[in-house]
């Protein structure tokens, strides 16, 4: 048999792909890139794409930066890997351990690293379940989330993930529970006012805690901004609701900061845009801007002296990975955090959000968007077939992966979601670029309505 000869079908012939569409990559072809520049990708073919998406949310300083990459080479020349197992471990993890506490919205806390943010969660509900038998409390393992919520792919953060498809897998596992999404526009009541629709989704809380039994939960997970979700943000006082409840019973609210984490919100953490502080503080995507796969558990003063005095109690915590703290991934992450925190990236966050917001603005004035959301530089336009009615599109139409695949043409990345399109720029993006990306994104939505609607 002939070897297939373009890139495109040698990346069909050869790749699983996850998470793709794949009806679009038989008519399409797949998009293989070569590399980045700034807030662009660039393919084998030499054309050139801005990536609206940061990459998956994480190349936040774009894919090029100077400052990261030098740190990556000398990382890389002076102690390529090592692991944290046994007392050893390098130290840029001891230095990124302190950093992390220190930047995080606790005076105090202990770090454990992971290779990913799927790992980081159940690195998570593995410490609660551990804490759980440790503290006498078997019975203690149920996990709260709420549907829409992504927490990743392991089969215990897929089932703490509150979508549909993950029931091709058979999940979630028992005793992964998953609340009302918190999204106003789509599941409040006809009547309802936001703050309603919050004392209701606390009520709905409390029930399920009365409902199951305080002393079989472990713990709940939210992101601050639901991301994979479709860009949901939480509604104002959401938080403080629902933390009052779980506080009530004692049950820790840990705050999945994958995405929000590190600048997207225009704050360090989401949970500090939002005005709470969690019991412990999930991270990855940009703790290392995308230049390394990492993932951290930051736990509050509490968790952390409790899962301390219980590995105390076994003379350890049997848990790992062969890369947790990997020297490398830990310099990025400490110049990620530096280029980010100190380098100005955040106020460029702030700076360019009243533009991104205006410009997603207009574009909600489009007949065929339902609405406009997100907090920051994250944001999604929901499209829809009748505004007023909140109407979707026929699911057969696949109107986000036309106006993806539009957009694509138009020389622009950015992601579909259910029905909606999601934006969420790298931070280093200029004005002009910014445009660019409306500019090309109207283009395409144009295109798309005027086939559908
Ligand atoms: C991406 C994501 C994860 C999973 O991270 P991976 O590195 O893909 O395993 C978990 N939580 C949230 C909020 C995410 O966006």
């Amino acid at each position: 048999m002939n070897k297939p000869q373009s890139w495109e079908a040698r990346a069909e012939a050869a790749t699983l792909y996850g998470f793709t569409d794949l009806p679009t990559i038989h008519d399409r072809g797949t998009v293989v890139l070569t590399h980045g520049e700034g807030p662009y990708v660039v393919d084998v073919h030499g054309r050139r794409y801005l990536d609206a998406n940061s990459g998956l949310w994480n190349m936040v300083a774009g894919f090029d930066h100077p400052g990261l990459t030098q740190a990556a080479q000398e990382a890389y020349a002076r102690f390529p890997g090592y692991h944290a197992f046994f007392g050893r471990m390098s130290d840029q993890t001891v230095m990124l351990s302190e950093k992390l506490v220190e930047v995080s919205p606790f005076d105090r806390g202990r770090v454990f690293y992971t290779n990913s943010g799927s790992e980081a969660n159940d690195t998570m509900v593995k410490m609660l379940w551990f804490l759980a038998g440790a503290e006498g409390k078997p019975q203690r393992r149920k996990i709260l989330t709420r549907k829409n919520a992504y927490h990743g792919v392991t089969a215990v953060s897929a089932s703490m993930t509150g979508k549909p498809y993950n029931e091709v897998f058979g999940l979630p596992l028992d005793g992964f529970l998953h609340l009302t999404c918190p999204h106003y526009w789509r599941e409040g009541l006809p009547g309802e006012s936001e703050d309603e629709f919050v004392a209701r989704l606390a009520a709905e809380l409390e029930d399920v805690i009365a409902r199951e039994g305080a002393d079989t939960i472990a713990g709940f997970f939210a992101e601050p901004v639901m991301g994979a979700g479709g860009v949901i943000p939480a509604p104002v006082g959401y938080f403080q609701a629902v933390q009052k409840v779980l506080k009530k019973h004692g049950i820790p609210l840990i705050s999945d900061e994958v995405i929000c984490g590190f600048g997207r919100t225009g704050a360090v953490w989401g949970c500090e845009s939002y005005g709470f502080v969690p019991d412990a503080i999930i991270s990855s995507k940009c703790l290392t801007a995308g230049f390394f796969p990492m993932g951290a558990v930051i736990l509050g003063p509490e968790l952390a002296d409790r899962v301390q005095a219980a590995s105390e109690a076994i003379e350890e915590f049997p848990h790992g990975f062969t890369a947790s703290g990997h020297p490398v991934g830990c310099a990025i992450a400490l110049k990620a955090i530096e280029v980010i925190l100190e380098e100005g990236l955040i106020e460029r966050v702030r700076e360019l959000t009243p533009m991104f917001e205006a410009g997603m603005a207009r574009i909600g004035e489009m007949s065929n968007i339902g609405e406009v959301r997100g907090r920051g530089l994250m944001g999604a336009l929901e499209a829809v077939a009748d505004k007023a009615g909140k109407v979707p599109f026929d699911g057969s139409l696949s109107v986000s992966e036309r106006i993806a695949n539009a957009c694509t043409d138009e020389g622009l990345i950015c992601r579909p979601l259910g029905q909606s399109i999601v934006l969420c720029p790298p931070f280093i993006m200029t004005e002009g670029q910014m445009e660019e990306m409306f500019g090309k994104l109207e283009g395409a939505l144009g295109k798309v309505f005027a086939e559908v609607a």
